[in-house]
C-alpha cells in the first residue's frame, strides 16, 4: 500500500525533528564525557604532587620528633641503660606525645632493644640491621618502609652519647585514617596498595570495603597513566603513582569518580530531552496541520478527477492557496474542458462518417430506433433501402483512392437528394448507403430506390473518364419484414443479396430468403467436409485454336458430389464460399488436382494447357504464390502449361498486391488470363498494366453475336486491341456454328463452348481428345469446324 502524502509530512518533519535531537544529545554526551576524564586526569595529576607533598611534610614533622627525642637526656639514659623496662616506658611516653604509630630502640649493630610494636618479625629485624650497616655518616635517615608488611613513613636517627649508642625509628602508619584525611584534603579518593607477605594485596584506602578491592587491585596492577576502571556500576578515572623508595612495593592509587563528575551533564542531558519532547510534541502538531493543508486541495483534485472520469466534465476545481496548486487546479479545469470537447468530437466521429459527413451505422441504428418506436405508436411503416454500389473497388484500383473519395461525395449528394425530406441516408460499409424512408410502405419504397438507382446512374466526369455507377437496391419494411433495426438491417441485406444474385437493381425482402441464407450457411460447413473427403471433382472444357481446331487446352471447372443432394453446381458454392474465405481451401484443391491431371496428361502424350479460377480472396491472400508453387511442386506438373483465369474486378481490387502475386509467379512461367472480359468496370487501357496473356471475352458478348449473327463493334474491337497488346482472345460461351464464324471472320484465337464440348470428367477427356483427332480434317471442313456435341458433363 502507497503510504499518503500527510502521513510522508509527518514523517519527514518527525523525522528531521528527532535527528537534530539525537545528535545534539549525543555530541553534547560525547564531548562531556571527554571533558569530564581530561579534567579528571588534571585534578588526579594534581592531587598526585600535592599527596607527594603532604608526604613529605609528615616526613619532616617525623624527623624532627626523632630528633626531639634522641636529644633528650633521660631516653638517652635509659637507652645507656640498656635496660628494657625503662625503655619501653619511655619510648611509649614518646609515642604518644609525638604521635608516632611505631617506636622502635636499637643497639649500634642494628639489634632491637625495645619496641612499641610487640613482636617483630625476623624480616624486618633484618632490614633495619641492614639500614643502620649502610648508613656511613650517622645522619637522620627518611624513608617510606614496610614493616611486618604493612606500609609505614619511617625516620631513623642515631642515638649519641656522644658516640653512636643506639638508634631511634620512629614511623607513621600509612594506613586508612592517613588515606581518608588525604582524600579529605584532595576531594578524591586515595589508597596505599601493597604486597602482603602472603603474596595478596593490602589496601590502606579512603573507599569504602565494597569498593576497594575491585577498584584498587584493578589500579596498582596496571599501568600508572590515568586509565578508566568499571567497578559496582560506576566509571572510575584512576592514577597509581609507585613510591618507589620502599623496600617493596608501595603504590599511592588516586580515582575519581566519573559518574559523579558526569551528574551535572546528565542533568542537563536529562533537560536537554525534556526540551527535545516537548519540541517534538510542538512539530507533530504543526506537522499534522500543514500536512492537512497541504493535502487539501490535492483531495479536492483527486475527487474532482474521479468526477471527472465517471463523466461529468461541470466539476471545476477551486483555486488554492499556493501558487503552484493554483495553477494546476487552472490546469485541471482546462483539462477539463478539452477532455469534453474532444468527447463531443469522438462521439460525433463514432455517430458521423468523415468522408461524407453521413450518420455511420451506428448513428443511423439510434436514429431508427426512435423512429420505430414513433412509427409502432402512430401504426406508420418504415422503409429501409441498403444501396450497394457495384463496381466500387475497381474504380478505387483504377483509379485510386482519391477518386473513390470523390465519389463517395457526390453518392452521398446523390442519395441525399433523391431520398427526399424526411428521409434519413447513412454510410454503412465502404460501398453500402442506407436509406431509412419515413412513413413509406413496400410499394413505395421500390418506386423510389427505382428513382434513387436512376439518378446515381446519371454518368459524372472525374479527371477527364465518365463514370456511370451501378447499384442494388435491397428493402425491407416495418413491421412486415422485422420489428428492429437490427432486423430491418438484416433482411434489406438479404433482399440486396437476391437482388444481386437475380440481376435485378431492385428487390424486397422475400419471406423464405432467411431459409435460403440458413441452407447456404449448411451449404459451407459441408463444403469444408467435402474439400476433406473428396467429394469435389474437376471437370475440363476443351479450348480449341479457331484456325486449326486443335485442341491445345482445357478449363478446369470444379463440382460437387454432394452424398445426400446430388450434384451441385458451383454457382451455388463457390459464390458462398468467396464470402466466407473457405474459398482458399478450395482453389487449393482445385489448384493441385488439376496440376495432378495436367502432369498425368503429359505423360500420355497429351499436351494441354490446364486454365484453373482464381477468386478475389485468392489474390488477396500473401501466401497464393506459395500454394500455386506448392500445387507444382507436389505434383511434377510443367508450370507453363498452367493458365490463371481471374477476373478484371478481383485484379484491380488491390492492384499493386496484384501485381506482386502475378509477378511472383511469372518468374515460375505459370501464364494469367482475363475472365469474363468486358463485363468489368475497366477497360484494355487498364489491361496495360497487368502482365496477363490473355483475354477470354464474356458469354454475354459471344451470345450477342451468335443471336444477331451480325458483325458485333464490341468483339471486333476487342479482339483487334488485344491483338495490339499481344494477348490471345478467347471467345467462351460458343454454343452454335454461326458463332464460331463469326469468330473465325474476326480472327479470334479460341473458342470453348457447348459447340465444341460441355465440360467431361478428365477420363472422358483424353478419349474424346482421341476421337476427334481420328475424325476428318477439322480445317477443311465446311464452316471450317466438326462438331460432335459430347453429351457427358453432368452440369449444362
Ligand atoms: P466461368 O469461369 O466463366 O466458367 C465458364 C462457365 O460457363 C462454366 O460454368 C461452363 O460450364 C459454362 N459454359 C461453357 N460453355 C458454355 C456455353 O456454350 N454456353 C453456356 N451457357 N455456358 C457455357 P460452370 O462450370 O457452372 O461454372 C460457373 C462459374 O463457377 C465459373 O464461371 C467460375 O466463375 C466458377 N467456377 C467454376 N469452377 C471454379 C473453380 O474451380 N474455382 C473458382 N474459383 N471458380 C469456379
Ligand atoms: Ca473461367
Ligand atoms: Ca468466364
Amino acid at each position: 500500500m502507497t503510504r499518503s502524502f500527510r502521513s510522508r509530512i509527518l514523517a519527514l518533519v518527525l523525522g528531521l525533528v528527532t535527528a537534530v535531537l539525537a545528535t545534539t544529545i549525543v555530541a553534547l554526551v560525547i564531548k562531556a564525557r571527554a571533558e569530564v576524564s581530561r579534567e579528571a586526569t588534571l585534578q588526579l595529576q594534581s592531587a598526585a604532587a600535592t599527596a607527594r607533598e603532604v608526604l613529605k611534610f609528615r616526613g619532616n614533622q617525623l624527623g624532627s620528633a626523632a630528633e626531639v627525642l634522641t636529644a633528650d637526656f633521660g631516653f638517652r639514659e635509659a637507652v645507656a641503660s640498656g635496660d628494657r623496662a625503662t625503655l619501653l616506658s619511655a619510648i611509649n611516653n614518646h609515642r604518644a606525645r609525638i604521635g608516632a604509630d611505631v617506636v622502635i630502640v636499637l643497639d649500634p649493630a642494628g639489634a632491637p632493644l625495645a619496641s612499641t610494636i610487640q613482636t617483630l618479625s625476623a624480616a624486618t629485624q633484618r632490614d633495619l640491621a641492614e639500614l643502620i650497616a649502610s648508613d656511613s655518616d650517622g645522619e637522620l635517615v627518611r624513608m617510606y618502609r614496610l614493616i611486618d608488611g604493612r606500609p609505614y613513613q619511617l625516620v631513623l636517627a642515631p642515638v649519641l652519647g656522644p658516640d653512636p649508642i643506639g638508634w631511634a625509628a620512629l614511623g607513621f602508619a600509612l594506613d586508612d585514617k592517613v588515606a581518608a584525611e588525604l582524600a579529605r584534603l584532595l576531594d578524591i579518593d586515595v589508597s596505599f596498595a601493597t604486597d602482603a607477605a602472603a603474596g595478596g594485596l593490602l589496601v590502606a584506602s579512603s573507599l569504602d570495603a565494597a569498593r576497594r578491592r575491585d577498584l584498587v587491585t584493578n589500579a596498582a596492577a596496571g599501568a600508572t597513566g590515568p586509565f578508566a576502571v568499571r567497578a559496582n556500576g560506576d566509571d572510575w578515572l584512576s592514577l597509581a603513582n609507585p613510591i618507589r623508595s620502599a623496600n617493596g612495593r608501595l603504590t599511592l592509587v588516586l580515582q575519581r569518580s566519573l559518574s559523579s563528575a558526569m551528574r551535572p551533564y546528565v542533568q542537563l542531558r536529562n533537560w536537554l530531552l525534556a526540551v527535545g519532547a516537548a519540541i517534538l510534541a510542538i512539530a507533530i502538531a504543526l506537522a499534522t496541520l500543514l500536512a492537512r493543508s497541504a493535502a487539501r486541495p490535492i483531495d479536492e483534485l483527486t475527487q474532482a478527477a474521479e468526477r471527472l472520469a465517471a463523466g461529468d466534465y461541470t466539476v471545476q476545481v477551486p483555486p488554492a492557496s499556493t501558487a503552484e496548486l493554483s495553477r494546476l487546479a487552472v490546469a485541471f479545469n482546462a483539462m477539463g474542458a478539452a477532455v469534453a470537447d474532444r468527447e463531443a468530437t469522438i462521439q460525433h466521429q463514432a455517430m458521423h462518417d468523415a468522408l461524407t459527413g453521413l450518420p455511420t451505422r451506428a448513428g443511423i441504428t439510434e436514429f431508427l430506433d426512435r423512429l420505430l418506436i414513433d412509427s409502432r405508436r402512430a401504426g406508420h411503416p418504415v422503409s429501409v433501402c441498403l444501396v450497394e454500389i457495384q463496381q466500387f473497388q475497381s474504380i478505387i484500383g483504377s483509379l485510386g483512392h482519391a477518386a473513390g473519395d470523390e465519389v463517395l461525395g457526390e453518392i452521398a449528394r446523390r442519395l441525399q437528394a433523391a431520398a427526399g425530406g424526411g428521409a434519413a441516408v447513412a454510410r454503412i460499409g465502404t460501398d453500402q448507403f442506407l436509406i431509412v424512408l419515413a412513413v413509406v410502405d413496400g410499394a413505395a419504397a421500390i418506386r423510389r430506390a427505382g428513382d434513387i438507382g436512376a439518378r446515381l446512374r446519371h454518368p459524372f466526369d472525374y479527371a477527364g473518364v465518365s463514370l456511370q455507377l451501378e447499384t442494388r437496391i435491397g428493402i425491407a419494411v416495418f413491421p412486415d419484414d422485422g420489428a428492429s433495426p437490427a432486423e430491418l438491417l438484416q433482411r434489406a441485406d438479404l433482399a440486396l443479396f437476391r437482388a444481386k444474385e437475380s440481376g435485378a437493381a431492385v428487390s424486397v425482402f422475400v419471406r423464405g430468403d432467411d431459409e435460403l441464407q440458413r441452407h447456404r450457411l449448411a451449404i459451407l460447413g459441408d463444403l469444408r467436409r467435402a474439400i476433406a473427403q473428396d467429394e469435389l471433382e474437376l471437370h475440363y472444357q476443351p479450348k480449341v485454336a479457331v484456325r486449326s481446331g486443335r485442341v491445345v487446352g482445357c478449363e478446369a471447372l470444379v463440382r460437387w458430389r454432394h452424398p445426400t443432394k446430388g450434384w451441385i453446381p458451383p454457382a451455388d458454392f463457390v459464390p458462398v464460399a468467396e464470402r466466407t474465405g473457405a474459398i482458399l481451401s478450395l482453389t487449393a484443391w482445385v489448384l493441385g488436382s488439376a496440376c495432378r491431371q495436367q502432369r498425368l496428361w503429359r505423360d500420355a502424350g497429351l499436351a494441354l494447357d490446364v486454365s484453373v479460377n482464381v477468386s478475389p480472396s485468392d489474390l488477396a491472400d500473401p501466401g497464393f504464390a506459395e500454394t500455386v508453387a506448392h500445387a507444382l511442386a507436389a505434383s511434377g506438373a510443367d508450370p507453363s502449361a498452367l493458365i490463371l483465369e481471374v477476373t478484371e474486378g478481383a485484379a484491380m481490387r488491390d492492384l499493386p498486391q496484384t501485381l506482386r502475386i502475378m509477378e511472383q509467379l511469372r518468374v515460375l512461367g505459370i501464364r494469367f488470363s482475363i475472365d469474363d472480359f468486358g463485363t468489368g468496370y475497366s477497360s484494355l487501357a487498364h489491361l496495360k498494366r497487368l502482365p496477363v496473356d490473355e483475354i477470354k471475352i464474356d458469354r454475354s458478348f459471344i451470345q450477342e453475336l451468335e443471336t444477331h449473327a451480325t458483325d458485333d463493334v464490341i468483339v471486333r474491337s476487342t479482339i483487334n486491341l488485344g491483338h495490339a497488346l499481344h494477348l490471345k482472345v478467347v471467345a467462351e460461351g460458343v454454343e452454335i456454328a454461326a458463332g464460331w464464324d463469326a469468330l473465325a471472320r474476326l480472327g479470334c484465337d479460341l473458342v470453348q463452348g457447348y459447340l465444341v464440348s460441355r465440360p467431361m470428367p478428365a477420363a472422358d477427356f483424353s478419349s474424346w481428345v482421341a476421337a476427334r483427332s481420328v475424325g476428318p480434317d477439322p480445317v477443311s471442313a465446311t464452316h471450317g469446324v466438326p462438331v460432335r456435341l459430347h453429351a457427358g458433363g453432368p452440369v449444362g
